[in-house]
Parts: C-alpha cells; sequence; structure tokens
C-alpha cells in the first residue's frame, strides 16, 4: 500500500506540472504513470509554441524534462496503472494493475484523452511521416503543400481552417454528405478558396514512399457509388474526435455527455471534495501542452488548500 496527500493519475504536461507544484508545498506526491508515460505530447516531434524555449524542441524531450523536473523536486514516480479507484470516501483508493493500492488525501486525475484514429494498419506507418492528429502540432510543417483532414466534427473543421492558412490546399474527407460541425464554423470554412470537401467517402489506405517513409497520397472509397481513387497530398490529419481517458470514474464524477469530466468554472474542482480534474481529461476546447500545465498548477494549489482546511 501507498499513501500520500496527493495521488496524481496521469503522466502528462497536467500530472507533471501539478506533481512540481504540489512537491514544491511539501506535499509528496505520489504519481502513477500509466499507459502512456508522457502522454500525447510524446506521439508529437517538434513543439513551438510551448513558451520558453526560442528554438522548437522536441515533444518526448519536453515530457522527459518535465518529468526530471517532478523528481528532483520530490515526487515519487511509479509505473503502474490504475484499475479502479473508490471515490465514495476519504481518503480515496485506487488500485493498480500491479496490485499495489494507492491511497491519497486528495485526488489529482490527469489522465488526458486520447485522439480517434481510423486503426489501419498504414496509419500507423505514416504516423509522423505524414499523419497526424494534431494540425497546431504539425500544420507548420506543411507551408504550401497540399493536405488533408479526415472527420466532419469541430475539430475536423477548426483543424482545416488552421491548416488553410498554412497549407496550399486543404481537402476535408468526410463519410457522408453533411457534416456535424457547428453552422458558423462550416460557413468559416466553405468561404475559404483553397478548401474542397470530399463528400461520403472514406480512407481505405494511407500510400506513400518506403524510404524515406513519407506519405504520398490516400486511396479513397466513396460509400455511395463504391468508386476508388488515390487523392494525392502531403500531410493527412486524422480528426475523428478525442476520447477522454475517464472510463475509471464513471458512475462516481459528473460527465459532461462527451464524457470530458466537468469541473467547476474557474477551478478543477470536481463534484467530489478533494478530487481534482487537470489538463485534456476535463478539457475539450484548449487541449494544448500550455492550458494543461495551467491546469495542473492550479489542481495541485487547490489540493495543497483542500488539505490546510481539513487538516
Ligand atoms: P465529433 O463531434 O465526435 O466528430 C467526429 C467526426 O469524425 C464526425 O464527423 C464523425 O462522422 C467522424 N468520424 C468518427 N469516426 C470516424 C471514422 N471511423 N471514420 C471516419 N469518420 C469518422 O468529435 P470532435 O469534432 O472532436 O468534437 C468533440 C466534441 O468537442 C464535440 O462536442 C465538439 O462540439 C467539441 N468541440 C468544440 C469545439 C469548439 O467549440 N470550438 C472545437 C472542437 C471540438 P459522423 O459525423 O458521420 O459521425
Amino acid at each position: 500500500m501507498k499513501q500520500s496527500k496527493v495521488l496524481i493519475i496521469g503522466s502528462g504536461a497536467a500530472g507533471y506540472t501539478a506533481a512540481i507544484y504540489a512537491a514544491r508545498a511539501a506535499l509528496k506526491p505520489v504519481l502513477v504513470r500509466g499507459m502512456q508515460p508522457g502522454g500525447q505530447l510524446t506521439i508529437t516531434t517538434d513543439v513551438e509554441n510551448y513558451p520558453g524555449f526560442a528554438d522548437p524542441i522536441q515533444g518526448p524531450w519536453l515530457m522527459e524534462q518535465m518529468e526530471a523536473q517532478a523528481r528532483h523536486v520530490g515526487t515519487e514516480i511509479i509505473d503502474d496503472l490504475i484499475i479502479s479507484c473508490d471515490l465514495s470516501k476519504r481518503p480515496f483508493v485506487c488500485k493498480g494493475d500491479s496490485g499495489t493500492e494507492y491511497v491519497g488525501e486528495t485526488l489529482i486525475i490527469a489522465t488526458g484523452a486520447s485522439a480517434r484514429w481510423l486503426g489501419l494498419p498504414s496509419e500507423q506507418k505514416f504516423q509522423n511521416f505524414g499523419v497526424s492528429a494534431c494540425a497546431t502540432c504539425d500544420g507548420f510543417f506543411f507551408r504550401n503543400k497540399k493536405v488533408a483532414v479526415i472527420g466532419g466534427g469541430n475539430s475536423a473543421v477548426e483543424e482545416a481552417l488552421y491548416l488553410s492558412n498554412i497549407a496550399s490546399e486543404v481537402t476535408l474527407i468526410h463519410r457522408r454528405d453533411s457534416l456535424r460541425a457547428e453552422k458558423i464554423a462550416q460557413d468559416r470554412l466553405f468561404s475559404k478558396p483553397n478548401v474542397k470537401v470530399i463528400w461520403d467517402s472514406v480512407v481505405e489506405e494511407f500510400v506513400g514512399t518506403e524510404n524515406p517513409t513519407s506519405l504520398t497520397g490516400l486511396r479513397l472509397k466513396n460509400l455511395k457509388t463504391g468508386e476508388e481513387k488515390v487523392h494525392s497530398c502531403d500531410g493527412a490529419f486524422v480528426a475523428i474526435g478525442h476520447q477522454p481517458n475517464t472510463e475509471l470514474f464513471k458512475g462516481q464524477l459528473d460527465m459532461h455527455e462527451n464524457e470530458y469530466l466537468k469541473v467547476k468554472p474557474g477551478t478543477t474542482s470536481t463534484n467530489v471534495p478533494g478530487v481534482f480534474a487537470a489538463g485534456d481529461v476535463q478539457d475539450f476546447i484548449y487541449r494544448q501542452a500550455v492550458t494543461a500545465a495551467g491546469t495542473g498548477c492550479m489542481a495541485a494549489l487547490e489540493a495543497d488548500r483542500f488539505l490546510a482546511e481539513h487538516a
């Protein structure tokens, strides 16, 4: 059994920042890293929008630095996967896959969200070689090039709008004949001269070169006519939604309809006193490393205040 004043689940920008602040407040936090140590930033390459670095840095490197910083100030970091949590009473008890029980007087949930992928083998092959799930992270590399965005929701339209200011041509590929995105976003998109839409179509395969590994196009299938064709492009952005990692908390914490955790506006407090949520697990609007770090800081400060009030 592992006991702590502050138990943190998740090791992305939110989790590590919460750990840094909690450790510096002498709360001796325990952080359980989960399945993807370092979180979503470990699947991106160049990061140019995290403040403090004049030159581009690598996402995995940034997360190594955050981890090292969290350790240096006194966080205990444990490789384990939390498989259940009991939030019905304090202290909160979470069980790890290893069999260890983690007991926290407060709990900071920073389990993030995972980008949904199409699940094609060729998609994995070209990830970071033309295939991405984040236009703000990787769009820059497609200046004056041809890109495609897959999806028809708000995320896809936002990604396409963002890319339309960078790429020479943006093609939105959607499996139906109408978009799910808000009307105002659609109007904005359709007014862009360098954006076109391919309707009723799905990606059957990401195609490209082997040596070097580089995407050159998408093999598409029209679901109405059955027709197949290769659409040539240099980059493809999969924007079919994110799934917050909130499975553990169903029935215990209030969630939005899209399963992101609800927090009291302007705070990281959930509906259970002493349980805080930071980063993408509670944010489906901004989803940036810097906003995740910001809410991680807030969660640690709130946990500290909560402990002082409940001493
Ligand atoms: P979403 O609304 O669930 O849309 C996902 C899109 O991807 C849908 O158009 C869906 O097609 C398509 N899709 C799903 N699986 C697919 C597959 N296997 N193959 C091809 N296409 C597939 O997700 P989202 O756009 O990420 O938005 C998530 C939530 O965040 C929404 O509530 C959204 O409103 C919100 N959001 C808000 C903002 C904002 O307010 N600024 C920005 C971004 C997101 P179908 O339409 O056919 O189902």
